[in-house]
């Protein structure tokens, strides 16, 4: 916990028990009709306790992020007015909105599509163009054995809730978080202690097994929340939707809840394309289905959703990167492990310090999480509201190596928006297994390199002799010894001659004789090394990242006349929906022509942009396009030249007509910024844009 919280709840819970010892001052005065002057000092005195406490009340607010502070909007009053703006222009609908909708289903509306797939051309550009990764696109109906050898038929689960009357489910882990959270916040009178305790729980929360959160729900006394009805033991929930593919409903499928199975499955077939040789990496961006328990919090928990994924293969014994160093120097907030165990917070640590000191676990992971940082950034997410949490041990999958989320803050507190994680030879092996067909990769020597082998030779004729129908079952006991237990029973059957062996497929130990079996090491010359390769994933979840960046883009400003407040979402022209507006000042015909001169030429350049040759003032233009984060507008008032103007700073520049269509490229394209713009154009003077 932070000193000052601690400190803070502390000096608020001894407050409490003065106003409380001093209220009993007070009324045991006036039942022993004490002097009128020694009440009111009494009372006085209460009276400024009291202030005392609220005025420590409200430092405590500040501290753990709830109520408006002085003006400043409360993350529910914040969230409010970001998506009514969002939902009212569009950028995204609930699905199906005329029949009520269903939860957990959203459309992107035409500016959030154009948001979407700025960011999509973005990642592409910044992954798989700067990597050469390999893309592909592979189907969202998905064979079950595909996902029973992944793991996910058996373990994609989430553990469910129901209200014992009404059968409504909830997911556990939300409902001890709420209550975590809602305790911290809004019950300013728990102690220290308590509060400390609260907050371990919820740092420890993705590390509690079923029958830890089902005791933590009933020692909190946590109810179903609409009828605080009693709640069942919490219970596991497979969240893929199942189906069958074709029509005689005998081949069970189910809708990719990740869009990585589809690149492992390809693995051999890509590794040949590229040439046999590792590293490489392959990328995927689609759509993924989870049918969550309870969806909520708008665009962030979604039953449908993009995913992009990128699976980079690389030698297990090698996992340097050659461009780590380019990432090496970035600081940014990282949450290791330990922190958060220890209770302290995320805090800005360098990226090269990271990985050499061990607390990330290699170069490559070190590298992508860096990439990541710098996608993130150049997006827009502010780099102070972004941090990259480590999983704790048992949140992680027993074969991952390490595993970190790029976590965003907005409204709803830390949201995993990438993960990004060292899933060893974990998936390669497990298609490798159920397939049958190796998903290796070989590192071919210079020269041939002699090796030592231990062989094991099982004398096939000796064994069915002595075992008959059991001979098959004891070959492949014998074939599948490690070289310790072939080494122990060499020894053991040259100083003894016999020695017992236990076979597990027939559940007994058989006695095995010298002349059934030899075992021998032996120098063989080898010209390459087969291994199954380590897999490095980064997984982005679109949507989230979307959202995220929706709230840290938005904010209001008082209109000219200061009447109401104005909705801006400050995109940078990179994801802007819409990156230029044109207007004729006012309605005049040669105006409009020279605007859709401008447009023609914007329209060639590729910018995509919005004429409005509508009679509104030009204010409400500005308003209207400002709440589409449009970063710049061309307002034609000359059929010479026209002015741009910039959305944050309302400044503007003129421009000539013939050039204006260029300028508004150069800086949406980020081949220079609007400080070179305005340094270089002259100053247009007439106060601000909305005068
Ligand atoms: P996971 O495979 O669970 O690590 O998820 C990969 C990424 O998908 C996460 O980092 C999230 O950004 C995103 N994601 C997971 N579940 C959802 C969901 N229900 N709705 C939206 N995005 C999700």
């Amino acid at each position: 916990m932070a000193a000052s919280e601690e400190s803070l709840r502390k000096a608020l819970a001894e407050k409490l028990s003065a106003v409380e010892a001093h209220g009993n001052t007070v009324r045991a005065l006036k039942a022993a009709k004490a002097s009128k002057p020694e009440i009111d000092a009494a009372i006085e005195a209460l009276n400024n306790l009291k202030l005392e406490k609220s005025s420590i009340e409200k430092q405590l607010q500040a501290a753990v992020g709830v109520g408006d502070g002085d003006g400043v909007l409360s993350r529910e009053t914040f969230r409010q007015a970001a998506v009514n703006t969002l939902e009212r222009r569009l950028f995204y609908i609930p699905s199906f909105k005329i029949y009520r909708g269903v939860a957990g289903l959203y459309d992107y509306g035409p500016p959030g599509c154009a948001v979407k797939s700025n960011v999509l051309a973005f990642w592409r550009q910044h992954f798989v163009l700067e990597e050469n990764m390999l893309e592909v696109d592979c189907p969202c109906v998905t064979p079950e054995v595909v996902l029973k050898a992944s793991g996910h038929v058996e373990k994609f689960t989430d553990l469910m809730v129901k209200d014992e009357k009404t059968g409504t489910c909830y997911r556990a882990d939300h409902l001890l978080k709420d209550f975590c959270n809602e305790k911290l916040q809004k019950d300013l009178t728990i102690s220290a202690e308590k509060a400390a305790e609260l907050k371990h729980v919820l740092a420890t929360l993705d590390d509690l097994s079923p029958e830890a959160l089902g005791s933590k729900i009933k020692e909190y006394g946590i109810t179903a929340p609409d009828t605080k009805n009693p709640l069942s033991d919490p219970y596991p929930f497979n969240l893929m939707f199942q189906t069958s593919i074709g029509p005689s409903g005998l081949s069970p499928g189910y809708m990719r809840p990740e869009t990585a199975q589809g690149i492992f499955v390809n693995f051999k077939d890509l590794y040949y394309y590229n040439g046999n040789k590792l590293p490489f990496a392959a990328a995927q961006i689609g759509q993924a289905f989870r049918n969550e328990i309870s969806p909520r919090q708008g665009l962030l928990r979604v039953r449908e959703f993009t995913l992009a994924e990128i699976e980079h293969f690389v030698d297990p014994e090698d996992k340097s990167h050659p461009k780590y160093s380019e990432v090496a120097d970035l600081e940014f907030l990282m949450f290791p492990r330990d922190e958060q165990m220890s209770g302290q917070s995320a805090k800005k640590i360098c990226l090269g310090d990271a990985v050499s000191k061990g607390i990330v676990n290699n170069e490559t992971l070190g590298y992508f999480i860096g990439r990541v940082f710098l996608f993130l950034t150049r997006l827009g997410i502010d780099k102070d509201r972004l941090r990259f949490r480590q999983h704790l041990a048992n949140e992680m999958a027993h074969y991952a190596a390490d595993c970190w989320d790029a976590e965003i803050e907005g409204s709803y507190g830390w949201i995993e928006c990438v993960g990004i994680a060292d899933r060893s030879a974990y998936d390669l092996c497990a298609h490798s297994e159920k397939s049958g067909v190796p998903l290796v990769a070989a590192e071919k020597f210079s020269e041939p390199r002699e090796v030592e082998k231990l062989v094991i030779a099982p004398v096939k004729k000796e064994l069915g002799l002595a075992f008959k129908g059991n001979q098959k079952n004891v070959v492949e006991a014998l074939e599948a010894m490690d070289e310790k237990e072939a080494l122990e029973m060499k020894a053991s059957l040259e100083s003894k001659g016999e020695v017992e062996f236990y076979v597990c497929t027939l559940g007994e130990n058989v006695p095995i004789k010298k002349n059934m079996v030899s075992i021998s090491k032996e120098k063989k010359k080898e010209h390459q090394r087969v291994f199954t390769p380590s897999v490095i994933e980064p997984s982005f979840g679109i949507g989230r990242i979307i959202y995220c960046l929706f709230e840290h883009s938005f904010y209001t400003r008082p209109s000219k006349a200061g009447d109401e407040q104005l909705n801006v979402f400050r995109f940078p022209p990179l994801v802007a929906p819409i990156k230029c507006t044109v207007f004729p000042l006012v309605q005049n015909q040669q105006y409009e022509d020279v605007a859709k001169v401008i447009s023609k030429s914007l329209t060639a350049a590729g910018i995509s942009h919005k004429i409005d040759i509508t009679g509104t003032s030009i204010g409400k233009r500005y308003a209207r396009t400002d709440e589409l984060g449009v970063p710049f507008a061309v307002t034609v008032d000359s059929t010479e030249d026209v002015t741009i103007r910039e959305r944050d700073s309302k400044l503007q520049v003129r421009v000539s007509v013939e050039e204006a269509a260029a300028v508004v490229k150069s800086v949406t394209d980020g081949q220079r910024t609007w400080e070179d713009v305005w340094e270089k154009f002259p100053h247009h003077s007439s106060g601000s844009a909305d005068d």
